[in-house]
């Protein structure tokens, strides 16, 4: 009897055909392959000569995050875009793209964390000098600039205060001066803001956020208005190995699709969130855009064009027991710090996002021991608004 093992053996590293047919699939394949193989090299030496249109090393970029990329460039409203392995990825790529040893950055003084630590551990050891200055206000970062600063980098909506950026006010300075205004737009969303429209010269996302939607995929996005810029940003991407999993990617596109829905409706349940805690006792102050008691409610309507979000910040009446009382008198509200989930998250920077401040820093801010901020989901607004009422009732009982 003749031994087909070795057949065996020898065939099955080889790959097969993928099975086609008359009828072609409705949802985006998922395409893991690292490697793109080539019909001969005249063929590779047309793809890297920009005559044929080819994938060639994963890392240098794969169709699933190319068909993520040209979706959010629609939201975003300009071509071209690129995503990446993280949100942090698609900042470090401009930072590496663009800039060199005797550059200086200014960020504004409320940015995500690692954003700042960014700008004030690492570019430094890089040669490039950096600081912060408050949004808000356009004297103070007209007086931030220097000769040689080459980027403004801010986000529209502060995280956890929701202080809204003098974004009219920067983007002018920014242009009479020649210095490159990079927004991170994860808050707001192209949804609530068109960075593009009022001069941001790149805008970045984390669309690991409300973009993706379901706290299963880490991924960045960032594009450039000025193509070679973008091209520089995207040789970094790949240089640096900033890449995307295709698996990540996928998954994101499939949360794209109901983004629009979900932001409408955590937006609508956030504005009725705001009011309710509002009308509580034991919540000393709600800080939401879209309300009139907010200190940049004109800003905000101006910028925003009635468009607030879905994240709600308040403040109780007392301190940490309050606080405490307030989480477990909740459990189906995951106390998580993270922001734009499907379902309603509820973060306290004093022990997450702002635990590296000093206590004097965080008052400074306006953030106590009984601050809270609400990343509002989709889930029913009758019962989550019930759910806050118990945690503050609950707070209100344990006293300070
Ligand atoms: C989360 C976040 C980032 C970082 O994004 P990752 O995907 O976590 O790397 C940057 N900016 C803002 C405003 C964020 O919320």
């Amino acid at each position: 009897m003749a031994d087909r093992r070795n057949d065996a053996d020898a065939e099955i590293v080889r790959r097969v055909e993928w099975p086609e047919g008359v009828s072609r699939p409705v949802a985006t394949p998922m395409q893991p392959s690292v490697v793109y193989a080539a019909e001969s090299p005249d063929a590779l030496d047309a793809q890297y000569e920009g005559r044929a249109e080819g994938y060639t090393y994963a890392r240098e970029g794969h169709p699933n995050a190319d068909v993520l990329a040209r979706k959010i460039d629609q939201l975003e409203g300009l071509p071209g875009g690129l995503v990446t392995g993280s949100g942090m990825a698609a900042i470090g790529a401009v930072f590496l793209g663009m800039l060199k040893s005797g550059d200086h950055v200014t960020g504004g003084d409320q940015l995500y964390g690692r954003s700042m630590r960014l700008l004030q551990d690492d570019l430094p050891r890089q040669g490039i000098a950096t600081s912060f200055v408050d949004c808000g206000d356009e004297d103070a970062v007209a007086a931030a600039l220097r000769p040689e600063t080459r980027m403004i980098l801010l986000e529209v909506v502060s995280n956890p205060t929701l202080r809204v950026a003098d974004i009219e006010g920067i983007a002018r300075l920014a242009r009479a001066r020649g210095v490159c205004l990079v927004i991170d737009n994860t808050f707001t969303t192209p949804r609530g803001f068109q960075a593009f429209d009022w001069g941001a010269d790149i805008v970045i996302h984390s669309v690991t956020k409300l973009l993706a939607g379901h706290s299963d995929a880490t991924l960045g996005y960032v594009n450039a208005r000025d193509a070679a810029t973008q091209e520089a940003i995207r040789v970094a991407a790949a240089t640096w190995g900033f890449t995307p999993s295709p698996f990540d990617c996928w998954i994101a596109e499939r949360g794209l699709y109901t983004f629009p829905l979900r932001y409408d409706r955590a937006e609508a349940t956030a504005a009725a969130l705001a009011d309710h805690l509002a009308s509580l006792d034991g919540v000393r102050r709600v800080l939401y855009p879209g309300r009139a008691d907010h200190p940049d409610q004109a800003r905000a309507a101006t910028l925003l064009r009635g468009r607030f979000g879905n994240m709600v910040s308040f403040e109780l009446d007392g301190g940490r027991a309050a606080a405490n009382a307030l989480v477990r008198a909740m459990p189906a509200v995951p106390f998580a710090p993270t922001l734009g989930d499907i379902g309603t998250t509820l973060s306290h920077p004093a022990t997450s996002s702002h635990r590296a401040l000093t206590p004097e820093q965080r008052a400074a801010l306006g953030m106590s021991e009984g601050f809270f901020r609400v990343s509002v989901g989709c889930e029913e607004p009758e019962r989550l608004l019930a759910e806050f009422s118990a945690g503050v009732a609950a707070a209100a009982g344990a006293g300070g």
